[in-house]
């Protein structure tokens, strides 16, 4: 399939934010430079965020000159930037080099903050209860725009707001954009890349299975969080459409062999939606859903969407759901301002701008 971000088709020149160490080096062997070049490279890209290769002070006049003409570094234009008045979390609005727009959000407080990332602009999945989603998809994300959003607001933010932890669920479906996200991923998590430890990073996917098979060969030791929000697949169907494809039997199978083969826990995220998933029925088809498998189930209020006909259930009906939860033995945490203001990631930052400009 011919697909303009692909990492396969390299243009001419290269992106250096969207390369690992041993493409860079690589890219320094075809320029017959010695191999540690491609480190000082990296620490330029990654460690120090730099803009352009001229700020590579510590190579040769005539290396830059020659980098020149094989490689760039591309950049994310931040365009908006807002402050929650309810908790220490930031939301960036980014514009990529062809003008379209994502969203990323830092949430935390001094020392412990997490980044969450996008990786498509828009997304196909069409979840009902999504700003992302309203849309459609517009365009998978590079992998330098991906891993761009880190070295952007770490550079904002400096020693200030350290990041620890990065979420991956901004915009998009990052399964549905599969190599550009592994590699960014990888790039997130080296210690020639941004350093972040595995554990400290979460990929969520509203479900697709095939690719949920395939990560779990990765062998790579990140989270991973799975978007159920229901736990019958007439319900699951009308709120997140791939249900209809990939229905919850292939999707739980899926899961378990993900368990199985990487001896990692599964997280399911669970947006709670008055009267759609947070009755009695729904509390018993998680119980047996659920039964048998190493999990944590993660409670969401859902965060309204202007436009979308769902409600948030108020704290008496989400206490007597998540109580319910327990007294069936299900394993639960809730995720409450904290997730809601990462949540308002999910495209309703630039559904705003965009409704506001037209
Ligand atoms: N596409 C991926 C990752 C991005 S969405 C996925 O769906 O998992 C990240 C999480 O935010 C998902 O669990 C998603 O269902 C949830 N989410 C989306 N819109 C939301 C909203 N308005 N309120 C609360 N959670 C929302
Ligand atoms: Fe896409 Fe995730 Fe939003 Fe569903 S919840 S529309 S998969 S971004």
């Amino acid at each position: 399939m011919n697909n303009p971000s692909s990492q396969a088709e390299r243009p001419a020149s290269q992106d250096l934010k969207s390369l690992m160490l041993p493409e860079l080096k690589q890219l320094i062997a075809d320029m017959k430079e010695p191999e540690y070049r491609a480190g000082q490279i990296a620490s330029w890209v990654f460690g120090k965020g730099v803009e352009s290769i001229d700020q590579m002070t510590n190579l040769s006049k005539t290396l830059r000159t020659e980098l020149h003409k094989h490689a760039h570094i591309s950049q994310l234009h931040l365009t908006h930037q807002s402050k929650s008045r309810r908790s220490p979390t930031t939301k960036f609005l980014f514009e990529l080099e062809d003008g379209q727009t994502v969203e990323t959000v830092l949430i935390g407080g001094s020392q412990r903050n997490t980044i969450c990332i996008s990786t498509q602009v828009g997304c196909a999945i069409g979840c009902r209860f999504c700003a992302s989603g309203l849309a459609g998809l517009v365009r998978n994300m590079t992998t330098s725009e991906i891993v761009d959003q880190v070295i952007q607001v770490r550079r904002i933010f400096g020693e200030r707001r350290p990041i620890n932890n990065v979420v991956i669920m901004g915009m998009g479906e990052p399964l549905a954009n599969y190599n550009n996200v592994m590699q960014a991923v990888r790039i997130i998590n080296a210690s020639w890349g941004l350093g972040i430890g595995a554990r400290k990073i979460t990929l969520s996917t509203s479900g697709l299975v095939p690719k949920i098979y395939e990560l779990a060969k990765e062998h790579l030791q990140f989270e991973l969080s799975v978007s159920l929000h229901a736990a019958d697949d007439k319900t699951r169907s009308l709120i997140v459409p791939i249900n209809k494809r990939y229905p919850i039997k292939a999707l739980m199978q899926a899961c378990v062999d993900y368990v199985t083969t990487t001896n990692r826990i599964i997280t399911f995220e669970y947006v709670l939606l008055q009267g759609v998933n947070d009755r009695f029925t729904d509390v018993k088809n998680l119980g047996a859903l659920l039964r048998n498998m190493k999990y944590k189930l993660n409670i969401i209020p859902y965060n309204p969407v202007k436009g979308l006909p769902f409600e948030t259930p108020n704290e008496r009906r989400q206490t007597a759901f998540i109580e319910a939860l327990h007294s069936a033995g299900i394993k639960v945490t809730v995720r409450r301002e904290r997730g809601r203001d990462i949540n308002a990631a999910c495209g309703q930052l630039r559904l705003e701008r965009e409704q506001a400009t037209g």
